[in-house]
């Protein structure tokens, strides 16, 4: 982008109207007199790079909607950048629905012996407990982060019973365990070595999806969305640099 300051966030009002193919309109309202454009997925990197250059050829914009990932903004200044992100933020603001309690002594039971354990942020808990957002987060991921740090969609643990066996440390497959598992009705669990990054990805998806209505049409990322994302080595770098830290 052309501007002295660019700033890329995954901004969770804007992404919970980036996730949905029947937003056009209301982006087109919403934004109405902010020099704005709409890109659809494209994979991080230089292959969204390259697209954002082709639109900025043909027309000048200072705000980015890119579907399925965030928001990106440019401006002179960095002070006017952060106010574009507030605007935008608060023009496409979204009321979350309302929280049901989690039972998280029950989840500590659960937990007690197996390599799980209760999320930093109870919040995570929505996830699993809200009908709605369960039914989003266990049928694939939404945007990039969720892919890197929680892998494709989140699991239901349908029998506590097989959680709590000696077995269930150890997966036949030798593949690790899923990140954060949904309990339905109780709450969200987070395997006991799961990153900071893992975290704030959990605390995102409850905060996105808790905003998402009923109605909404919701675009996941594809299996070859997912699988570009997985095996991508500067993710891979990345992974490693942010392994003790929030995500960036
Ligand atoms: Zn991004």
């Amino acid at each position: 982008m052309p501007h002295t300051v660019v700033l890329h966030v995954h901004s969770v009002n804007t992404i919970a109207w980036a996730v949905r193919t029947d937003a056009r309109e209301e982006f087109t309202r919403r934004l109405e007199g902010l020099a704005w454009r709409w890109l659809d997925y494209h994979h991080p990197g230089l292959p969204l790079a390259s697209v954002v250059n082709h639109t900025l050829r043909q027309d000048k914009a200072d705000v980015l909607i890119l579907g399925n990932h965030g928001l990106v903004v440019g401006a002179e200044t960095c002070a006017g950048a952060e106010a574009l992100v507030d605007e935008v933020e608060s023009r496409l603001a979204l009321a979350p629905r309302s929280a049901t309690t989690s039972d998280e002594d029950a989840l500590r039971s659960i937990c007690a012996g197996t390599a799980y354990r209760l999320p930093k942020d109870p919040q995570c808990h929505r996830i699993a407990i809200d009908p709605f957002s369960r039914a989003i987060a266990t049928s694939g991921s939404l945007y990039p982060d969720h892919v890197v740090f929680l892998g494709s969609g989140l699991p239901v643990l349908e029998r506590v019973e097989d959680f709590r066996a000696p077995t269930s440390r150890v997966r036949p497959d030798g593949l690790p365990h899923p990140v954060a598992l949904l309990i339905p009705g109780l709450g969200c669990v987070a395997r006991e070595d799961a990153s900071d990054g893992a975290e704030a990805m959990l605390s995102c998806l409850a905060l996105v999806t808790c905003r998402l209505p009923l109605t909404a049409q919701v675009r996941f990322l594809t299996r070859d969305n997912e699988s570009a994302l997985v095996n991508w080595d500067a993710e891979r770098y990345r992974q490693r640099l942010t392994a003790n830290r929030g995500a960036d």
